[in-house]
């Protein structure tokens, strides 16, 4: 698909052929199966200044929580005696949790019985971090590229660089980690054009899963009076990350079902996806974990009935990496390692 086509199909060009051929590539190389993920929000603080994020450090206005460790393994424990397999752990930017204290949370996740795969989404740290937390056990590491346009990254992320970001990946991919990265749709100062470019970035990374949503305003951040991203548009993307990589997880987000609360997950399986995040953290914590504004917070019973509704199966399996699953189109193309395939 050239770049041109990407354009034409973000506009809308012919959106039930987009949604048909993303669904058959779906079915093709996920199958029916939807995989059910357990999030962990374990902190709200940060040290970037994102200026789209709610949790940003010149936010004033957002009580800070940090849940303890004994806390952290207990939610976990949760998740898989529900019967979830995967552990999601996301946080701010939080170095106040070190090398060392993270480490030992993902050990004691991974000592659960059965042990969850562990995912970690906790942003940028020193190198030997993300060493050390494969090193414990960390199976995978969500690090969202946010927009593949280095100008509006640039303008959105005040003292970061898209090339660390991008490095970052990279080097995940290096210690073995399964890599999501991702982007947000309707970013201020995005074109379509823009947007292309996340695409054709997927394309040429293959991320083993990525994370695609809506841009929702947060009323205490600058972009606060910023219109939100496009429902229809969201869903094209993610109908054209779903061809372009064909078997990656994608999963239909939070932040999709924010912009349509009745639909958003159904129309989101419908264009490609097959994964849905519950959301696992405490009550009084996730209130709190207000990245934008009416953010949802969706129970796994929630979850399971939207996944029926949409007459597809939910799976609380630990659902590993798909690449090299789909005939010629994986990381054994690329030269990469198939450790992270399932058997
Ligand atoms: N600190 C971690 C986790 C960030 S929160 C990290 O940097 O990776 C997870 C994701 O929420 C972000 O990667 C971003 O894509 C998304 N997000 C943040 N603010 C948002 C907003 N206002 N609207 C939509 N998505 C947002």
């Amino acid at each position: 698909m050239k770049r041109s086509e990407m354009v034409g199909a973000l506009e809308g060009r012919d959106d039930a052929g987009l949604f048909d051929r993303a669904d058959a590539v779906r079915r093709a190389c996920c199958g029916e199966t939807v995989f059910v993920r357990g999030i962990v929000e374990f902190s709200n603080c940060c040290v970037r200044d994102c200026l789209y994020c709610g949790l940003r450090r010149s936010n004033r206005r957002v009580r800070r929580y940090r849940m303890e460790h004994g806390e952290i393994v207990a939610t976990a424990r949760a998740v898989v005696a529900a019967g979830v397999r995967t552990v999601v752990l996301q946080s701010g930017d939080d170095l106040r949790y070190g090398r060392e204290r993270l480490c030992r949370i993902v050990r004691d996740i991974k000592a659960l019985d059965p042990a969850p795969a562990v995912t970690l989404s906790v942003g940028e740290r020193p190198d030997d971090d993300y060493r050390a937390l494969r090193d414990a056990g960390a199976d995978r590491y969500l690090l969202r590229h946010e927009t593949a346009n280095e100008e509006l990254y640039g303008e959105l992320h005040p003292g970061q660089s898209l090339a660390r970001r991008m490095r970052i990946l990279e080097l995940l991919r290096t210690l073995g980690y399964q890599v999501g990265c991702g982007f947000m749709v309707g970013l201020p100062g995005q074109t379509f054009e823009r947007l292309a470019e996340d695409l054709l970035f997927l394309r040429e990374f293959q991320p083993d899963m990525a994370g695609i949503g809506p841009f929702i305003p947060q009323s205490d951040t600058p972009l606060s009076r910023a219109a939100p991203g496009d429902t229809e548009l969201t869903l094209r993307a993610l109908a054209l990350a779903r061809i372009v990589t064909r078997d990656a997880h994608l999963p239909a987000t939070t932040a999709l079902a924010t912009r349509d609360r009745a639909h958003g997950y159904s129309r989101g399986l419908r264009a490609g996806c097959n994964v849905v995040m519950f959301d696992a953290t405490p009550g009084r914590y996730s209130r709190r974990y207000r990245i934008y504004d009416g953010k949802v917070a969706s129970s796994l019973e929630e979850v399971r009935a939207g996944i029926a509704r949409s007459g597809r199966t939910a799976s609380g399996a630990r659902g590993d990496s798909l690449k090299n699953a789909c005939s010629g189109q994986g990381r054994e193309a690329r030269g990469g390692t198939a450790s992270a395939a399932p058997p």
